[in-house]
């Protein structure tokens, strides 16, 4: 199936040959013709799968073709994510895939003055990609209207919910128009994301790339064991000998990424830390650096690095193990996107085996442990296998 079968319009062929897609991937088979068709979905797809074409693509085929907005811009679609850095990445994808179409869309988030935004929404977009706080916030002081929308997505919604959105949620549900195309996308169908379908939508198509709480396949899952003093030695001997080009590290708290970060740079590693106590402005930069390869390593805390997407990531380093075992599976969809192999790698002192545990349970795999020759742990952990990857690693590291 060709993305021109699926029904997709000269235009936006055009911009996807152009950004080199040659065909669907498999949640864009499913999806795409069904939401041209104007139906309700719900989808589990993890980040790297291609998902934000899979609402945007068709959302510029439907509103393009909408007589209404070929004279004058009228906001149809309203797209809902969690975190600022996703409402601007997604607004991109719109951008370069509409760009052969006179539509116009803008990412409104906080952390940055509202003025601009307010200007471009008076002066008309087609599509709003927003962050639920400064949408609600634009809405009450009357900057935005929600009268003609006929789309809504809300992207990476069981994140939301995780982050406390819910009643931000109901809120922008109450304010828009109740006959509209819903879309829903979620990294798993958790019970509280089928909750919230359930309020929204009337039997929305039901889509799944992935089972539930599967990571990709491309995918290497492996620990290090090793003190917590030692941590970041680890990481500097790792990025060095293995002499990778980039890798985004997570570690737990903002100071301790800023804490890492400034060991990183000591040790002559390009390193930038990104977390909620840095502005906007900053964040947008420091990931766009990082996008560009100009910066090595990428220090974050869960929220900050919530569905970004950057291409040709080989290695996720879980500095400290997440708290909640589900955030192992958004860290890791940072790597092996698109099909492309990845490294999962998490390093575990001896006060962590719970974590482990509860992270093996919830991807009912066991995680292989490799020692590294320099920095074994000198406090109990539990027993290290030994396998010929091991053997393979310990031989890297001798070398
Ligand atoms: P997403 O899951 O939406 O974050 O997308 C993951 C990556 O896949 C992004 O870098 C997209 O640009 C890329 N992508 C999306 N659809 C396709 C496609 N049909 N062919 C090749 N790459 C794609």
């Amino acid at each position: 199936m060709s993305f021109k079968n699926i029904g997709l319009k000269e235009p936006i062929l055009k911009a996807l040959q152009q950004k080199g897609y040659t065909e669907p991937t498999p949640i864009q088979k499913l999806a795409i013709a069904s939401i041209i068709q104007q139906k309700d979905v719900m989808a589990a797809a993890q980040t790297g799968t291609g998902k934000t074409a899979c609402f945007t693509l068709p959302i510029l085929e439907i509103l393009s073709n909408a007589q209404e907005n070929k004279n004058h811009h009228q906001l149809n679609a309203l797209i809902v994510t969690p975190t600022r850095e996703l409402a601007s990445q997604v607004q991109d994808n719109i951008k370069s895939y509409g760009k052969n179409l006179s539509l116009k869309s803008i990412a409104i988030y906080g952390g940055v003055s509202d003025v601009n935004q307010k200007q471009a929404i008076n002066n008309g977009v087609d599509i709003m990609v927003a962050t639920p706080g400064r949408l609600l916030d634009l809405y009450h002081q009357k900057a935005i209207n929600f009268s003609k929308i006929k789309i809504l997505v809300l992207d990476e919604a069981d994140q939301m919910l995780d982050m406390g959105f819910i009643n931000d949620i109901k809120k922008i549900d109450k304010y828009l128009p109740k006959k509209r195309q819903n879309l829903m996308f979620t990294a798993t169908f958790s019970d509280p994301f089928r909750s919230l379908v359930k309020q929204f939508s009337n039997d929305p198509i039901e889509i799944s790339v992935a089972k539930d709480n599967e990571t990709g396949k491309n995918i290497e899952h492996y620990c290090h064991p090793v003190d917590a003093s030692n941590k970041a030695k680890l990481l500097i001997h790792l990025i060095k000998n293995e002499k990778w080009n980039q890798a985004l590290v997570f570690t737990r708290t903002k100071h301790g990424a800023n804490r890492l970060t400034k060991k990183l740079i000591n040790a002559k590693i390009t390193a930038v830390a990104i977390h909620s106590n840095k502005t906007q402005n900053y964040r947008t930069k420091a990931l766009n650096k990082f996008k560009k390869n100009h910066i090595q390593i990428l220090v974050a805390t869960d929220v900050a690095a919530r569905g970004i997407d950057i291409k040709n990531m080989n290695q996720v380093v879980n500095f400290d193990l997440p708290s909640v075992a589900k955030d192992y599976i958004h860290r890791i969809g940072r790597t092996g996107r698109a099909g492309k192999s990845g490294k999962a790698i998490s390093f575990v002192c001896s006060d962590q085996q719970k974590l482990l545990r509860d992270i093996q349970k919830l991807l009912n795999q066991k995680l292989p442990m490799y020692t590294v020759e320099g920095f074994e742990p000198t406090s109990d952990m539990q027993p290290i296998k030994k396998s010929k990857k091991k053997k393979k690693f310990k031989k890297r590291f001798k070398k």
